[in-house]
């Protein structure tokens, strides 16, 4: 039987992370992924500079033949009512591919590559974990994202019909070369447009040659349709001029508000998604599921895999200290309130200060937060 210190099940951005700064611990790390890469992720795909930082990625070295499309502006509004532009002048936020760009972190992150292996069990044997009848790990880390295989088949999340997870669709595609001088999405503004209750946004980003556009929110259970209305939106604001392919892509995940609780046995860590740490008002969740795994990653430097019972913790304390601390979601909203922020969200995405100081610097680019220093 192989055997390893650290079994990372996900090469998603999470687990390369996480995986990449355990290079040099001296621990044994394997990376297991039932994908083959690169392979892609259902993701509007931008990034915040704190996470070039937080990776020591070399931009120039990641953009030679890679996508990683500027941002310097928005163009934020509610779908159905005209945007506010805001220009920052200087970029401060990227586009990514997500097929390109989960490749390039899992590609240097230094640790065994299993690939295209899926996890298929997963039992204790003593203090370790076996995994697959073939691998023998002292720890295990799930970071498979939002259905993360580690997290149903060992760790107990007070999961309720109610918990709201965020739906959403989306579809990238390459430009036609006829399409593209006209196409009206410009590269480095970006184009947000709301829900008029502000629990979810559609999106039109364009990445170089390729268009991204898509729709997520909380609570929703008819999204195919309201993802087709939005396409309408856009097609009459003539924000959309060129036919898309279908099908469209679907994907749900956890935000960190809400997230349901989740306790694992000792030897296993959840990241990313798996732990449900996405932004709540925005859905990123690619800042997050980094930091995550830098967090796990750095806990392990620091307290070696002895302790190993009291990682999980440990860890938890850390993610909140980071993420703030998951909620329950209150089983009702008044209609009063609810009127209330359809009224207040109306006027405030007319205003400048909030469009830029609140809605981008602080929910998408979470300005106020510094990188990660480990
Ligand atoms: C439509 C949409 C748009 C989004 N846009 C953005 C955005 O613009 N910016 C942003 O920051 N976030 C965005 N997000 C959120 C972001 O995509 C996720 O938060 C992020 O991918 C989480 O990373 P992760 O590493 O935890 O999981 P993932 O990226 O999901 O990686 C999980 C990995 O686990 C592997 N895996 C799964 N099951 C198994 C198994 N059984 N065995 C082995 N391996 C397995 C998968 O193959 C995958 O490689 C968006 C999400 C959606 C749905």
């Amino acid at each position: 039987m192989h055997t390893c210190d650290v079994l990372i099940v996900g090469g998603g951005p999470a687990g390369s992370s996480c995986a990449w700064r355990l290079r040099e611990s001296g621990l044994r790390v394997v990376v297991l992924d039932k994908a083959v890469f690169p392979r892609d992720k259902v993701c509007a795909g931008w990034i915040t500079p704190a996470i070039i930082e937080e990776l020591k990625l070399d931009i120039a070295d990641y953009a030679a033949g890679r996508v990683l499309q500027p941002f310097t502006g928005f163009l934020t509004g509610l779908i159905g009512r005209p945007g506010v532009v805001t220009d920052y002048g200087r970029p401060v936020s990227y586009g990514i591919r997500r097929c390109e760009f989960d490749h390039y972190l899992l590609a240097r992150c230094g640790a065994e590559m299993r690939l295209g292996e899926p996890l298929k069990t997963l039992h204790p044997e003593g203090e370790a974990w076996i995994v697959n009848d073939a691998l023998k790990a002292r720890l295990v880390i799930g970071a498979g994202g939002h259905f993360c295989p580690v997290a149903r088949m060992v760790a107990q999340r007070s999961e309720t019909a109610d918990d709201p997870v965020v739906l959403a669709q989306e579809v990238e595609f390459e430009i036609p070369e006829r399409d593209r001088a006209a196409c009206p999405v410009a590269g480095e503004r970006p184009e947000l447009y709301f829900c008029p209750d502000l629990a979810g946004y559609g999106w039109i980003v364009r990445k170089g040659q390729h268009l991204n556009i898509g729709l997520g929110r909380e609570g929703e259970r008819n999204l195919s349709a309201q993802f087709e209305q939005f396409l309408i939106f856009l097609r009459d604001r003539g924000r959309l001029t060129i036919d898309i392919p279908k099908p469209f892509h679907g994907h749900a995940y956890y935000l960190r508000r809400y997230a349901p609780p989740v306790v694992t046995p000792p030897g296993v860590l959840l990241i990313g998604d798996a732990a449900g740490l996405a932004y709540p008002q925005s859905g990123e969740g690619i800042r997050p599921a980094i930091e995550s795994g830098l967090l796990a990653a750095q806990l392990l430097r620091e307290r070696g895999l002895d302790s190993s019972p009291d990682l999980a913790t440990e860890l938890q304390q850390r993610f909140e200290v980071r993420f703030g601390r998951g909620a329950k979601r209150p089983k009702w909203t008044p209609t009063l309130a609810n009127v209330l922020r359809h009224r207040a969200a109306g006027w405030l995405m007319q205003t400048r200060w909030f469009n830029r100081r609140v809605l981008l610097d602080r929910w998408f680019l979470h300005a106020h937060q510094a990188a990660l220093g480990t």
